[in-house]
């Protein structure tokens, strides 16, 4: 293959070609720790009875109105209020960047607290917006005050909460989730609750959500047990999610992924049933991490446990010598100093953590 030539190159923005690739870490071979994934496969049965599923599907039709019982099927089974409706992306990233595009007005832009998930900022930058990311405290909670303060002072399009945070697992206190919720509000800008971790805490924005026009609750199927399937969702305000819906792509969600989608839902005690799984597994490993001496995990309402260790970068390749693959992020933010992400597995696989963690400290 020969090189773009620098002539195409010109056409191509100068911030892309300066940016990174969202990294997907090789993963072959490995005990893999790293995406907040479902260890667990759909039974055996399930995988034969949903392949017969796929197999009977018109994939020579574009996607058609199947994708509303979808809609239907997800309102149902997120409990969405009366007047509210739901848009679906290709993952909730896909519904990240159209939020983007939407509200690409001049001066927008986007504020999250830091660290976050990375696709707050990207799809700020791709999108040519201004991103303002606001520290958390050192034990990762909300700096309420310098929030109200740079929502005050940015006015932004829109804050984004995710709930749990990514990567520190952090569920925010709910005084100052309304308080950031009405200042907002009072400027005139949008609140995006992100509840991707939703299967694995506590509590949720759902049953809060009737009492604003300004806060839209996304969701994903992806930590649910389908990442492979890419299906995001957001639900809002009927007004407000029909703008938005306007920016995206038309058949954005494949026949394939509706299908599999309806088909798990359909049998959403299975997923249930592995969430508490990851929940309890989640509670042994916390205990396990916080017995070794040297590691500090850090409280989790997700899948994932945020740990300091003496040397990440040490660690991480110690573990992964040993074909366990988590993530470094102790270069996401210099609030992460020495800190890996682990992602809960089966009890086997988190076994597997645990030694490699211990042969790498
Ligand atoms: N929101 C948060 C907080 C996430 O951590 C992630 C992915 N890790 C996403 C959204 C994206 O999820 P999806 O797979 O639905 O694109």
């Amino acid at each position: 293959m020969s090189n773009v030539s620098p002539q195409l190159m010109q056409r191509i923005r100068q911030d892309v070609q300066s940016m990174h690739a969202y990294a997907i870490q090789d993963s072959v071979g490995m005990v893999k720790l790293d995406a907040m994934e479902n260890p667990h496969r759909l039974p055996a049965d399930l995988q034969k009875a949903l392949g017969e599923r796929l197999g009977a599907l018109a994939l020579n039709r574009y996607p058609d109105g199947r994708v509303n019982d979808l809609r239907h099927a997800l309102a149902q089974h997120a409990g969405m209020p009366e007047g509210f409706d739901i848009m679906l992306g290709n993952g909730s990233d896909e519904l990240i960047s159209l939020l983007a595009m939407a509200c690409d007005v001049p001066g927008a832009s986007i504020l999250a607290p830091l660290p976050g998930f990375v696709m707050y900022a990207m799809s700020a930058q791709l999108q040519g917006l201004a991103f303002h990311g606001v520290p958390l405290t050192a034990d990762f909670e909300l700096d309420e005050a310098a929030m109200l303060a740079a929502i005050d002072q940015h006015k932004p399009s829109i804050v984004y909460l995710a709930y749990p945070n990514n990567p520190t697992g952090s569920l925010w206190n709910d005084d100052t989730i309304e308080k950031i919720v009405l200042a907002q509000g009072a400027q005139g800008g949008l609140v995006v609750m992100d509840e991707a971790y939703q299967p694995f805490a506590s509590k949720s924005y759902m049953d809060r959500i009737t009492r604003h026009t300004h806060v839209l609750l996304m969701r994903t199927l992806s930590k649910f047990g389908l990442a492979g399937v890419r299906l995001g969702y957001m639900v809002g305000p009927k007004a407000l999610v029909a703008e938005i819906d306007k920016v995206r792509p038309p058949y954005n969600i494949s026949v394939l992924n509706y299908e599999c989608a309806l088909f798990a839902l359909e049998h959403a005690e299975v997923f249930a049933a592995q969430a508490k799984d990851l929940r309890e597994q989640r509670t042994r490993l916390l205990q396990a991490l916080a017995a070794l001496p040297g590691v500090t995990p850090f409280p989790s309402e997700a899948n994932m446990i945020l740990a300091r260790v003496p040397d990440a970068a040490q660690t991480f390749e110690g573990m992964k010598a040993h074909k366990v693959l988590v993530k470094n992020v102790s270069k996401m933010h210099p609030l992460l100093s020495n800190c890996l992400r682990l992602t809960v597995g089966t009890a086997t696989e988190n076994d597997q953590l645990l030694a490699a963690l211990k042969a790498s400290l």
